[in-house]
This record gives structure tokens, sequence and C-alpha cells, in this order.
């Protein structure tokens, strides 16, 4: 049988990452389908970290696909963030918790499982069964990291009582603080100091039609904005170079998000970004960064409201 390539989103995540091997994991264990977790992208300092803390090797990065190729995609449906080529492949099943927004094609019916969880984690915690109860510590380790980060250890208004639930079920049974533990998977993801300015905007970035603009959101979360906000003159020089680059992206926004403070920075750098910004949230922008308190989630709160 065909071994399976199981892979989320471009500018990896923690879920992305982790759900890709959770996945890989389950078909491995409990079916009879042979798969193998792949990332689309460098690791960020988070997802380093996880791996890290519970002994799983990093997942090779996926090259090419073929048109031979049986794929699982998790946490995205969005084209954009895929392979150019992702719908000349045999797709077999999505398993995502973003909104769908059209574009992939698929050869054959596949099986897509959507839910409006906080996680793709969580999502996938359901899809195992009973086979949920009884994860190795490692693969468990690699879930409850998921649900941390993508819930910003449950401050994100996108946090379901459920992917609470699951994650608490499991913090317990491996004998976690989740408060230390998500301290040191935030320490982690706050440490940029190696980014370069555009390897920052790269960091955690996904793009989306905005009326007739394709906008490209890029969000930072930390816990000490100042890091970053301190390098503001060098990103808003990388941002005008990718717009060169980049022939599709009509803007790009930049979002500072304050994990402990519960609020976002963005920068507004250009007539467009300002007109967006203000038109969005209804502020009145002066400055070249505004504060938008409460805002803290991409998914949930920033591209839902976003009109130019
Ligand atoms: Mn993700
Ligand atoms: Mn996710």
């Amino acid at each position: 049988m065909a071994n399976i390539k199981v892979f989320g989103h471009k500018s990896p995540d923690t879920d992305t990452t982790g759900s890709a091997i959770l996945w890989a994991w389950y078909l491995n264990n409990h079916t009879t389908t042979p798969a193998t977790p792949y990332v689309l992208g460098e690791l960020n300092k988070e997802t380093q970290f996880m791996l890290s803390r519970w002994g799983v090797p990093q997942p090779a990065l996926l090259e090419s696909l073929s048109c031979e190729d049986e794929v699982v995609i998790v946490d995205t449906n969005n084209p954009q963030e895929l392979p150019d080529n992702i719908n000349e492949a045999q797709i077999v099943a999505i398993i995502d918790h973003h909104k769908l927004v059209g574009g992939l094609e698929t050869k054959s019916p596949p099986t897509i499982t959507m839910r409006p969880l906080a996680c793709t984690a969580t999502l996938i915690h359901d899809l195992m069964g009973e086979a949920a109860d009884t994860l190795p510590k490692e693969i468990a380790g690699v879930m409850l990291s998921c649900i941390l980060s993508d819930t910003l250890e449950f401050r994100s208004p996108t946090t379901t009582p459920h992917d609470k639930a699951v994650a608490e079920k499991i913090a317990k049974e491996l004998g976690v603080d989740i408060t230390a533990y998500a301290n040191e998977l935030f320490a982690a993801k706050s440490d940029v100091s190696d980014y370069t300015d555009s390897g920052l905007v790269h960091l955690d970035s996904k793009k989306f039609p905005v009326g007739e603009k394709n906008i490209r959101v890029s969000v930072v979360e930390t816990t000490t904005p100042i890091a970053i906000l301190d390098r503001k003159s060098g990103i808003i020089a990388a941002i005008k170079h990718i717009l060169e680059a980049e022939k599709d992206t009509d803007d790009v926004l930049f979002f500072v998000i304050d994990i402990l403070k519960e609020e976002a920075t963005v920068l507004t750098y250009s007539e467009l970004t300002k007109k967006i910004i203000q038109s969005s949230f209804e502020v009145s922008v002066t400055e070249d960064t505004v504060v938008l308190p409460g805002i803290v989630s991409r998914k949930k709160q920033i591209v839902p409201v976003l009109k130019v």
C-alpha cells in the first residue's frame, strides 16, 4: 500500500507539525495504512522545543509532490498555504479547524472532517476514538503542546470547553503542570533573536482574499512584544521587499500579539494598511502602529472583520 504523506500548512506552527505527527502515528499504529509526517518549511522555536522536550524526531521537509502521492492535509484547507501542485496529488483526507476557503480539488471522494475547535489536535484526539486513551507519552505530549499553542493556554476566544477538557485530561495523565509547561512553550516562541526581519514576517503568515485584494496576514505571538516592536523599521523595510517580490500580494498586515496582556499591536506603515485597520477595527490611526485591546486570534478576531 502506498505510504500516505501527512502534512499541514506552509510557515509550519506547532499544531500543523504536531497534527501531522499525531495523524501519521495513528495511521501507522491503529490502521493498516502506513503514513509519514512532513512539514512544508523551517520549524519555529516553539515547535522545535516541543519536539526536543518529548523526544520526537523532526518530520522531513516535503521537497516535492507527485500526482501519484496520496496525501492527508491537516490544519488548513487553503491552497495558498499548500504546495503549488496540491490539486495534482491524491488528496484522501482533510482534517481542519479553519474556515472553508475553497480552491482544493480532489480526484476521488475525500474524507473531510472540519470542526469549530481551537486546535486540529483536539479534532484528531476525537477521531482516534479509544486509541486516544492509551497514547504513548511522547504522542500525548505533542497533543497537549498543540492545544496549549493554538489556544494560547486557553486565552484565545477560539478555545472551546472541549479543547480545555482534552488538554487537562492529557496533562493529568502526563503529570504535567499546564501553566508551567505553557510558560516554557511561550518562552521558546518568544525568542525571535535568530530571525531576520523578513523571517519574522514569514514566521506565521497566511494569505487571504479581502474584497478585490489579496492580503498577507502575519502574526507573531510573544510574551515580550518590545523585542519585536524595537525592530519596527527593519520589519517595514522587509515588508516592502516582500511586496515587490510577491506579485499576487497586495499588502501585508503585521500583528504582534501580546499573549499575556491579550492585545495586538499592528503596523500601520502605509495608506492602505491605515485604511484597512481603521475600517476593520473602527479605530483612528495616526501613527505607524496601533494597539487593539483584546485581539489575539487571527482566525476569529482578525480575518473575519478585515475589509479594504
Ligand atoms: Mn496552524
Ligand atoms: Mn491549528
